[in-house]
């Protein structure tokens, strides 16, 4: 609902009055655009709003500027609207003007947004709505400073975004910025992908119907299907991995079907692949195994109709809406009790998920059948972050840990070459042994060494289950016990490309040529399909060499899509 509609159905309500309130502040005062001023707060609560967050946070989003840029103070706020919307405003204007001045100060800022992020989650949502319409409105700034705010939302506000589950918001994020921090890549991609962009569209248009008459005929009816275009930042880095060519980027624009519960998204995804045959290796299923952050959603890559490959993605609403708002949409779910049971999950599902923002909710349902609302958010503010830490890595990643753990639970965390390699670490430039339990906001460097393998000792402290599984695999290894692992002497390749009289030829001098011997060839093709799959065992496991022949296959005519794995 917008700020307009809100007022006019409770017109003495809270958002009214810190309408009222931010109007009078503003007023006089103007944007570098010549706007008023008080079109930015208000456009920060309409993106509160549009979260679909709550009264308190509306209003406090309406006065965030009020003490920063206007006569008002913190008392006037107080005697006006009370503690808790003070509380909020006072929040936000503390992490106030973070300034990017290089890596120091990136770790600072970061720093501050997690302690403020652990005391009270909706400060930050403030901010990022703030950060979101300056983003939006950034051309009317000097360029110089334009870039600035571009390089601090990319490296600082997109990754909280992120951590928060709110990808949509994160990845609009990053293609606000995106044209500040690449000018000629961002004019180079418009020109090359606006035609296949438009023909794509086109395409999964035709198809559509095709589509919902099979679903219908198993009785499936979709809530909506809809396309979504890749993001554009992302859209960059992937073609720098695919040789910059935009028809090896099958998700371009995607298939979206969305459900109302998640036994239709399996059935729905059967149906799919009886319509298309799906590409091997591209079928994946984040709803039994979800994304760190808590991505949730069936994904496949099918071949349509003229042999073109189409993305699918297929999720719940539920899942769908906490993948565009992430914990914001908590907020929602909280509120929102008479909502039908369908959007809910049964609680053996909710098990398998892994991921805090799962952890979160699971614990918000808990509080939600016992205590309520009220209660969910106090204990929310209160608990919740008590039990997670947010740790820093000298390059500025933020690492979320369960309270209590260890540099060594930090380093199995980032890779688990790391956590093995692990000998020492250092907690804001000091020395700690690998028990320090870390806290949050800690910058946490962790020092290695090569060839060292994990001790039994940690076993006691370790906390998170990564680190808790490594260690013992590893310490399994080094005794040799039965049921060990052989390390691998070969690689399989797996090459999809488009079959054609003297491909399998051509592939197998690449490989020659680079003096590496072939083991074993074997071809699949599936009648009545253009593709054929070849699988290739080659006599090395040298991770660079492989890497090095896919890129050299890749340029082969009619090679397609190449995966591998060491065996
Ligand atoms: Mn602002």
């Amino acid at each position: 609902m917008s700020i307009k509609e809100l007022i006019r159905n409770h017109p003495d309500g809270l958002i009214a009055s810190a309408f009222r309130f931010a109007e009078k502040a503003h007023s006089g005062q103007k944007r570098k655009s010549g706007e008023p001023y008080f079109n930015h707060v208000l456009a920060a609560a309409e993106i509160l709003s549009s979260w679909r967050l709550d009264e308190t946070i509306i209003a406090a989003g309406l006065l965030h500027d009020v003490v920063e840029d206007t006569a008002a103070t913190l008392e006037d706020i107080k005697g006006e609207f009370g503690d808790e919307i003070t509380f909020l405003v006072d929040g936000v204007s503390k992490l106030g003007r973070l300034k990017h001045r290089g890596e120091e100060a990136k770790v600072e800022n970061l720093r501050k947004l997690i302690l403020a992020l652990s005391e009270d989650l909706r400060v930050i949502f403030i901010k990022l709505a703030d950060r979101l319409h300056n983003m939006r409105t950034l051309n009317a700034l000097p360029p110089q400073k334009q870039k600035r705010v571009a390089i601090e939302t990319d490296e600082i506000y997109a990754p909280i975004a992120y951590r928060l589950g709110m990808q949509h918001l994160s990845g609009e994020l990053q293609d606000l910025a995106f044209p500040h921090l690449c000018p000629k890549e961002d004019r180079w991609l418009r020109q090359t992908v606006s035609d296949k962009y438009e023909e794509r569209l086109r395409y999964l248009e035709r198809i559509k119907p095709t589509l919902k008459t099979a679903l219908e005929k198993h009785n499936l009816n979709p809530f909506s299907i809809d396309f979504r275009a890749k993001r554009w930042s992302s859209l960059y880095k992937k073609l720098l991995r695919y040789d910059m060519d935009i028809d090896k980027i099958y998700d371009l624009v995607a298939m979206r079907i969305i459900f109302l519960n998640t036994e239709e998204c399996y059935a729905a995804l059967g149906i799919v692949h009886h319509l298309w045959p799906p590409l091997p290796g591209r079928i994946k299923d984040f709803i039994a195994m979800p994304k760190p952050n808590g991505y949730r959603s069936l994904h496949t890559t099918v071949i349509g109709p003229g042999e073109k490959f189409i993305e699918i993605q297929i999720r719940t609403k539920e899942m769908h809406e906490e993948d565009e708002n992430g914990i914001a949409a908590h907020w929602l779910y909280a509120q929102d009790k008479t909502k039908s049971n369908a959007f809910r999950k049964p609680a053996h599902e909710l098990k398998k998920e892994v991921g805090w923002v799962h952890e979160l909710r699971a614990w918000q349902e808990y509080h939600d059948s016992k205590e309520g609302y009220e209660e969910f958010l106090k204990s929310m503010k209160i608990d919740f972050f008590k039990d997670r830490i947010f740790a820093i890595t000298p390059k500025g990643d933020v690492i979320d840990l369960p309270a209590g753990s260890t540099p060594v639970d930090f380093a199995y965390q980032i890779h688990s070459e790391i956590g093995d390699a692990c000998v020492g670490a250092k907690v804001n430039d000091n020395i700690v042994p690998l028990n320090y339990e870390l806290r949050s906001g800690d910058l946490v460097q962790i020092l290695t060494q090569k060839n060292k393998k994990p001790s039994e000792d940690w076993l006691k402290f370790a906390k998170t289950s990564i680190a808790r599984d490594r260690i013992k695999a590893a310490l399994r290894e080094k005794r040799g016990a039965i049921g060990q692992k052989k390390t691998p002497s070969k690689a399989e390749l797996k090459i999809v490309s488009e079959d054609r009289i003297g491909l399998i030829k051509d592939i197998s001098s690449v490989i020659a040529r680079s003096h590496i011997n072939i083991l074993n060839i074997r071809a699949t093709t599936n009648p009545g399909s253009r593709y054929a799959i070849d699988k290739i065992q080659c006599a090395t496991a040298d991770k660079n060499k492989i890497e090095k022949i896919i890129l050299k296959l890749k340029k082969v005519k009619g090679v397609k899509e190449i995966s591998y794995r060491l065996i």
